[in-house]
């Protein structure tokens, strides 16, 4: 057993909440993202790869435009995201320089990782940023994205980043240091996990919906990330971003909560699919149908019990146990209404009930990933890696 080591990974994808980088009355916190920018500055000397997902621009905005805490209207806050992101790049830009490094600004929109097209294109420009040893500093693009369209929240953009580039850990610095069996302020029995081996329904359970007012994020979007991460073999470590030089303070030895990466992790293609964040659609299917898939076969339309959702062919769709228990994700092989007419039919039927000669899978097992667990244990308490 070895002990945890950030020096040990080679491509880090860190993500820093709003709360951590700015104060409503002063704005920015700048000694302490000096302090951050001196870690990343130490990790990339020893030839890591640093990418920042960083938020921050709409709180930073209202600072800088005198909002104060009032309710902002969608294009309020997107107005306060472009003077703030402005702001935003030029502090990344300079703490980094400070420790010798360049850097890069990457705005993101959902489509950028969801369209397999625009993912491609986004992951060239970060790679060759990489290339040219400048750190990408990354948020989503608030200014353009609406609710339909956006994130909405850093973690799930980090973890998409994160897997999209091959990072094999992703650390969320947060306002709290890790994951508890329960809410930490609502329960003060909550005892901390130091190590999570999978992400189940169970661990799922102790995250509750807390979100700290100016992040969108909480436990629960962090755990998707990490659903997000680990299954594409990206490990995840959420700590404590409050206190000055918040990565060598693990190195340090102050405490962490660490995801394990699969074993199994999904590869190139099937990391896009995986990581979708909205499924157009649902297919509830029976249990002969959950052991086919776990046994890495086709989905077929007789195993399919219930469709939902307005979806065309090529989108991703969810496939869920009886219980409701998420097991795959796929790139669907119909549209919607064809999915409704054929469900539950045998292969041999499908010709006749859509009037045409079709494809026998409703998800091709080239299409389709594993992403739901057997809902184990998923906790241990060693802290190593
Ligand atoms: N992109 C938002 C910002 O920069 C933050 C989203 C989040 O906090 O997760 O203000």
């Amino acid at each position: 057993m070895s002990t945890f080591s950030l020096r040990k990974y080679r491509r880090i994808t860190v993500k820093i909440g709003s709360a951590l980088l700015v104060d409503r009355s002063s704005g920015l916190k700048q000694d302490w993202l000096a302090s951050l920018a001196s870690d990343i500055g130490k990790l990339s000397a020893d030839g890591a790869e640093i990418l920042v997902v960083s938020s921050g621009a709409i709180a930073l905005g209202r600072t800088i435009l005198g909002l104060g805490r009032k309710a902002l209207k969608l294009e309020e806050s997107q107005a306060a995201a472009a003077v703030g992101q402005i702001a935003l790049a030029g502090a990344w830009s300079q703490a980094l320089a400070c420790n010798g490094l360049r850097s890069g600004q990457i705005l993101l929109t959902l489509g950028d990782t969801e369209e397999r097209r625009r993912y491609l294109n986004a992951r060239a420009t970060i790679s060759t940023l990489l290339k040219m040893k400048a750190v990408p500093v990354i948020n989503e693009n608030d200014t353009v994205a609406t609710s339909e369209i956006r994130y909405g929240d850093n973690d799930r953009l980090a973890a998409r980043v994160a897997t999209m580039m091959g990072a094999d850990l992703l650390i969320l610095l947060s306002d709290i240091d890790g994951l508890y069996t329960a809410p930490p302020a609502r329960d003060p029995t909550a005892a901390f996990l130091p190590v999570v081996e999978r992400i189940t329904p169970r661990i799922e359970a102790m995250a509750g919906a807390a979100a700290s007012e100016l992040s969108r994020g909480g436990m629960r979007t962090k755990l998707d990330a990490g659903k997000i991460a680990t299954a594409a073999g990206t490990a995840m470590v959420i700590t404590a971003g409050t206190r000055l030089s918040p990565l060598m303070a693990i190195e340090r030895g102050e405490r962490f909560t660490l995801f394990k990466p699969s074993n199994h992790p999904v590869k190139g293609y099937k990391t896009w699919i995986a990581g979708q964040l909205e499924p157009s659609g649902r297919l509830t299917v029976d249990e002969g149908a959950v052991n086919a898939l776990l046994s890495g076969k086709s989905l077929l339309p007789a195993g399919v019990k219930v469709v939902e959702g307005n979806f065309s062919r090529g989108d991703t769709v969810a496939v869920l146990s009886r219980d409701g228990h998420e097991i795959a994700r796929g790139l669907v092989a119909y549209d919607a209404a064809d999915a409704v007419r054929i469900a539950g039919k045998k292969t041999a039927e499908i010709e006749t009930v859509l009037g045409y000669e079709a494809r026998s899978a409703m998800i091709h097992r080239d299409d389709l990933v594993i992403t739901g667990h057997t809902p184990e244990d998923g906790i241990s308490h060693a802290q190593t890696a």
